[in-house]
């Protein structure tokens, strides 16, 4: 990727010829403090899943970190950012704004509604609110902004949906009225039903006060950029709102039966949502959804999905294909650099580098998925994120922390 949106900083440059070829070059980072402690011992998923499968996940890391080897990623020191305070602040943890919450009733609803494994997971993880402080304590994590995941909450009925969303609202709010510095809350909406999305948006915003909102790639066939959304977009942008994307189950009827894997039989969360991801973004902005409602601060989940190797593609492709409104290249970059990235799952040591070619570096955050994905590897991610070379000591704290205080600053 040659092209430089404008604005990339210095300290962005260094990093992109630090990675020339996808390879990154070794880089020794003086060791500040203690790296976080990495722990193996607990897992998300129920105990009778997790320890047939811890073994085989600890293999896994294993193997992924001598592949990285083999790719000229070296061991380098961790710089942490755990013990060494933040000039004028009191704390220095992560802030994770990828991070969920099962409350017991949403469990039993998507059970009830065939999501035993959901999106194909093994099975639906455990979550409380004394598991999730808990393993924020032992990954220096200070604050986590909650949100359901996949498969959202409408599994086809308004009425049900519209009381599931209030219930899991009313919960989320419980943990961050209990804990106010540790949780902060995006509210589930009933969509596609959008009469029902209207009241949820006023009671969690106006009585719950909760800090925005998680929206799935798609409701029940309904895109995000789908003009039928609009309503929800336009009350979203008179408030400001954060609104946090999470991927789901793609809509097309092989993906439909929610005990069925798509046609390839892997997973979705492994392949599926980092398209489901882009789709979406993609048709917000190619739809005019963002120009039509720019007040909104969009937050897209796991470094852009695939989102940042494509923009290219979506850009110089678009002239030729005929589109309904011809696409403003430069307009196009521009807000794809206003959107904000987290980076849950797997983003080293090769999807940042891309994502750095679209994105401000002011615009990138710290996410978990925990309990989805499971704390080793949470654990892991984080201290290859406090390791790698990809970013500056600065660009991390800002990573980690500042770029999300700057997003919720009831957290400083
Ligand atoms: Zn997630």
């Amino acid at each position: 990727m040659s092209r430089q949106p404008d604005g990339v900083n210095k300290e962005n440059t260094m990093n992109d010829r630090e990675h020339a070829n996808g390879v990154p070059k070794t880089l020794t980072v003086p060791t500040r403090g203690s790296a976080p402690h990495v722990t193996c011992s607990a897992g998300s998923f129920p105990d009778e899943l997790w320890p047939r499968r811890r073994s085989t996940l600890l293999g896994i890391l294993g193997a992924a970190s001598m592949m990285a080897s083999g790719t000229g990623v070296k061991a380098v020191q961790a710089e942490s950012t755990r013990d060494e305070p933040i000039a004028g602040e009191a704390r220095n943890g992560r802030i994770d704004v990828h991070a969920h919450f099962l409350p017991e009733h949403y469990r039993s609803a998507l059970a009830a509604a065939g999501h035993s494994k959901p999106s194909g997971m093994p099975g639906i993880p455990n979550w409380s609110v004394e598991q999730a402080i808990a393993m924020m304590d032992r990954l220096n994590i200070d604050a986590a902004v909650l949100s359901i995941s996949a498969p959202g909450l409408h599994f086809g009925d308004d009425a049900a949906a519209r009381k599931l969303a209030r219930y899991t609202n009313e919960k989320g709010a419980e943990a961050m009225r209990a804990h106010p510095t540790r949780f902060g809350l995006f509210a589930a909406l009933p969509l596609p039903d959008i009469d029902g999305s209207l009241a949820e948006i006023e009671y969690a915003f106006d009585t719950l006060g909760c800090d925005g909102v998680v929206v799935e790639s798609n409701h029940n066939g309904v895109y995000l950029g789908d003009r039928k959304l609009d309503p929800v977009f336009e009350e979203l942008n008179r408030r400001h709102a954060k609104i946090f994307i999470h991927p789901t189950n793609p809509h097309c009827p092989c993906c439909q039966d929610p005990t069925a894997l798509p046609p390839i039989g892997y997973p979705f969360p492994m392949i599926e949502f980092m398209f489901e991801t882009t789709r979406a973004v993609f048709n917000l902005i190619l739809s005019g959804t963002l120009d039509r409602y720019p007040n909104v601060k969009v937050i897209v989940p796991h470094a852009g999905a695939t989102v940042p190797v494509l923009a290219d593609r979506v850009a110089g492709l678009s002239p030729a294909l005929g589109l309904p409104k011809p696409l403003d290249v430069p307009r196009f970059y521009k807000t794809l650099r206003g959107l904000y990235y987290d980076l849950a799952g797997f983003p080293l040591p090769r999807q940042i580098g891309p994502l750095l070619e679209i994105a401000d570096p002011k615009h990138i955050l710290y996410g978990s998925d925990w309990p989805y994905t499971p704390e080793p590897l949470v654990a892991d991610l984080a201290k290859k994120l406090d390791a790698t070379a990809l970013m500056s000591p600065r660009m991390r704290v800002d990573v980690m922390r500042k770029n999300a205080l700057a997003l919720f600053p009831r957290f400083r």
